[in-house]
């Protein structure tokens, strides 16, 4: 064989082999041609891979025979949460020329879905297993740290939404406040969340217009617990959460000033963030960091012990910084817990449903929408001080996590008015207005343990428009993860359902929504929220119609530390244990059974603000 005839067949292996690819990469021409000399690990060109993130992103990787020379991506990830690891993590492949960066964990699905696409393209690339392997067992160095001892005024564990509006607080009344964060970043949940934020502005235009008050948010708050919830804790949640509201404008948080129900949230009285997601809270509360330097952040450092003094007081906090060092640091005034509740720690989940025997299981095959480091490590921390845990088999799932993942990435919803649950069976099977838990119970009960959510283009004229998780319709539908259709006939084939008993099931639906005959009355689920909020839900007849799948997730954890009205936490004998605060999901006891959707946020800025005011009130 000519020397000729075996470049061309090189070339063309390499050209299919490119073309053939899953992810549809195939590499330039300039690249096929160096392909014929290549001698090293990788094929020289570049490759393209497509991978899901929080949304679909495409990564362009470019090689010479040994290393990355490139890594481009064309991603949606959201600003605050996924667009800083997309804009980073590339950067820090390239410098270690390697697989085996840290996976961010606030933003874990963005991380993975980078060293996924990147590993797919160097796999077009030729990079055997071996080579792979090794490349992903690459970690960057990090020299090590020394061990270290702080001295703050206020010490708060966990850079969540509690942990930050007890810091700011407690900066505002003059302390000095160090805030240890077990990962590289603030925003835990709260970043993540969906922004809903429950709080009445009693008397004003827009409680009149919805008829509510804070007694109706108390009152549906605790009955919305099974009356499980401390009434008192309840009171000043709904009592203080505009102030809450107003406190995040001051910081520089923008809301829209609409109105809406969320899902189990019963009423329409969520505030709806300007910026996506939680991300609101965290521009805030950065420019407040940014302004006044008596905040220091310490990230990626662990909190692991609770230091108590001889009288039985809590005085400082012991914690494992990156590098394995040991980070102390002492509080002159009163130690903030914020670290969450512990939805994505299998192990207690399991154990504290034993204790209702709600679920039917929460072992690892039940998904979550949480972070991956809210393991309720700052339950275990005050349980071995002496901290009483309530109602830890209060255990909070949503029927609206993505079958993947868990997240609520993909949650079409808008607003709990303009959509319907179906099964597979095309049927709906529960009031869809109503508690989360309800909800998810009945979708147990489903085949599959699946549904649909069904609404149609009213939210979404175009499909350009966001969704709460910041995605637009045309992006979900295009990555397959949502349905679309002119009829609802078409949409059912697509879902796979029986299009007669979803069209029935949609006609039944309409009756009840503006200008249907049975307009304002109750169903056969007891649903009674039809209108959206300018009253205006005509029901799901303007195409194009949408559809997407969903499934149960563990979202929240209502037991916790048991605190008091100044956000004291106590014992087992009622009592305050000196110097220990606590506030947002770690505690227990304020929601009862169920959390009504969009308390939560209200919950982390009203007792985070008591947390941190009575922390630095606090002297041993
Ligand atoms: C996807 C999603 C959507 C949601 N949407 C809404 C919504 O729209 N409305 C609503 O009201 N609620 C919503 N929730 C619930 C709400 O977001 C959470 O309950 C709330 O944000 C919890 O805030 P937190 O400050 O208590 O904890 P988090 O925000 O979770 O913060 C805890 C922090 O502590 C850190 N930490 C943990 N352990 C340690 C340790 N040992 N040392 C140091 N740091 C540690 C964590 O890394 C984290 O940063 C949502 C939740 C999720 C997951």
């Amino acid at each position: 064989m000519k020397p000729i005839s075996l470049k061309i067949a090189s070339l063309t292996l390499a050209t299919l082999m490119m073309l053939t690819t899953a992810c549809g990469g195939a590499a330039s021409s300039t690249a096929s041609s160096q392909a014929a000399s290549q001698t090293g690990i990788f094929t020289p060109g570049t490759y393209s891979a497509t991978t899901m993130g929080m949304h679909e992103m495409t990564v362009t990787v470019t090689v010479d025979a040994n290393a990355i020379t490139d890594i481009q991506l064309e991603h949606s990830e959201t600003e605050g949460i996924g667009a800083p690891v997309a804009e980073n993590m590339p950067k820090e492949i390239m410098e270690l020329q390697g697989l085996g960066v840290d996976i961010v964990a606030s933003a874990t699905l963005t991380s993975e879905a980078i060293l996924e696409g990147v590993t797919d393209c160097l796999k077009q690339a030729g990079a055997t297993d071996e080579v792979i392997a090794e490349w992903q067992a690459k970690k960057p160095e990090v020299e090590a740290e020394e061990d270290a001892e702080y001295t703050a005024d206020v010490v708060v564990i966990g850079a969540g939404g509690a942990g930050m509006s007890a810091a700011i607080t407690a900066a505002q009344a003059g302390k000095n406040v160090i805030v240890l964060e077990k990962t590289g970043s603030m925003g835990g949940n709260t970043i993540l969340s969906g922004g809903a934020m429950n709080a009445v502005d009693d008397g004003s235009e827009v409680a009149k217009a919805h008829d509510d008050s804070v007694a109706l948010h108390i009152q549906q708050t605790y009955e919305g617990g099974d009356e499980q919830g401390n009434l008192e804790l309840v009171t000043i949640l709904c009592e203080q959460a505009w102030d809450g509201v107003e406190w995040m404008k001051e910081l520089g948080m923008g809301f829209t000033g609409e109105v809406f129900t969320v899902t189990g949230g019963l009423w329409p009285r969520a505030q709806r963030p300007s910026d996506p997601e939680g991300t609101g809270f965290f521009k805030a509360f950065q420019s407040y960091l940014d302004e006044n330097t008596t905040v220091t952040m310490l990230y990626n450092t662990t909190a692991n012990e609770l230091l108590v003094d001889e009288n039985g007081a809590v005085c400082g906090v012991k914690a494992t910084g990156k590098t394995g060092n040991t980070v102390t640091v002492n509080a002159t005034n009163g130690v903030v817990l914020a670290t969450g509740g512990f939805a994505r720690n299998v192990e207690l989940r399991e154990k504290a449903n034993e204790e209702t025997q709600l679920w039917p299981t929460l072992d690892e095959s039940i998904p979550s929408t949480n972070a991956s480091g809210i393991t309720g490590d700052g339950i275990i921390m005050a349980e071995a001080v002496g901290a009483n845990l309530i109602q830890m088999g209060n255990i909070q799932l949503l029927p609206l996590g993505d079958p993947e993942t868990g997240s609520l990435s993909g949650n079409i919803e808008h607003a709990v008015e303009s959509r319907i649950f179906v099964n597979e069976q095309g049927e709906r099977f529960v009031n869809e207005g109503g508690r989360r838990d309800e909800m998810t119970l009945a979708l147990f009960e489903q085949s599959n343990t699946t549904m649909f959510i069904v609404m149609d283009s009213d939210t979404y004229p175009t499909g350009e428009e966001l969704n709460n998780f910041g995605e637009t319709m045309n992006s979900l539908v295009e990555a397959g993860r949502a349905y679309k259709a002119d009829t609802l006939e078409e949409l059912a084939e697509q879902m796979g359902v029986p299009a007669e008993t979803l069209t029935a099931t949609i006609e039944e639906y309409n009756r009840h929504c503006v200008g249907g005959d049975l307009e304002g009355q109750e169903d056969e689920f007891g649903r009674t929220l039809f209108s959206d909020v300018e009253g205006e839900n005509d029901g799901i007849n303007d195409a194009p119609f949408y559809a997407a799948k969903r499934v149960p997730t563990v979202h929240h954890t209502m037991g916790g530390v048991e605190i008091n009205a100044n956000a004291e936490v106590l014992n087992a004998n009622g009592e305050v244990i000196p110097g220990l605060f606590a506030a947002g999901e770690v505690t227990g006891g304020i929601h009862g059974t169920n959390r009504l959707g969009g308390n939560a946020l209200t919950d982390i800025i009203v007792f985070g603000r008591i947390a941190g005011a009575s922390a630095a009130e606090y002297t041993r």
